[in-house]
């Protein structure tokens, strides 16, 4: 599949400065921020700082330097906000049934609490 990015995503504008954001790390390859609507005491996004849409667009895209960047941050952030002993989630929702509404590449980083169970299955 060929991506085509929407630079005026708002995640775009957060990395353009156009957007403030509460920044809790950041490196040459990522950034990560609190979401501004957060599920748990802990709910932190990490983006790449390059233009891709999704983890498939990434994964597909991205060089060494951008993935090993962009990895590296995501257990950084575990590490800083103390949630790396207990436990947390790492989600990256992706396209039509995955309900991704940003189309920026991000993961979130949920702790601070049990989460329960992955995903409720359908009634
Ligand atoms: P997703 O549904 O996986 O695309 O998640 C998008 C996430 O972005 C949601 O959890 C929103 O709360 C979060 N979000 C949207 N706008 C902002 C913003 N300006 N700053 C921080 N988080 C945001």
């Amino acid at each position: 599949m060929a991506y085509a990015y929407d630079d005026q995503n708002i995640f775009a504008k957060i990395l353009r400065g156009e957007i403030p954001n509460d920044t809790v790390y950041e490196n040459g390859q990522a950034l990560a921020f609190r979401d501004i609507s957060p599920a748990a005491p802990t709910h932190v996004l990490v983006i790449p700082k390059g233009p891709y849409v999704s983890m498939d667009h990434f994964t597909q895209e991205a060089s060494e330097e951008e993935l090993v960047g962009f990895m590296r941050a995501i257990g950084e952030v575990c590490r800083l906000e103390g949630i790396s002993d207990e436990g947390f989630r790492a989600i990256s929702n992706t396209g039509h049934n995955g309900v991704q509404e940003v189309p920026h590449l991000h993961v979130h980083i949920i702790g601070g609490r049990p989460l329960g169970r992955m995903l409720m299955k359908p009634a």
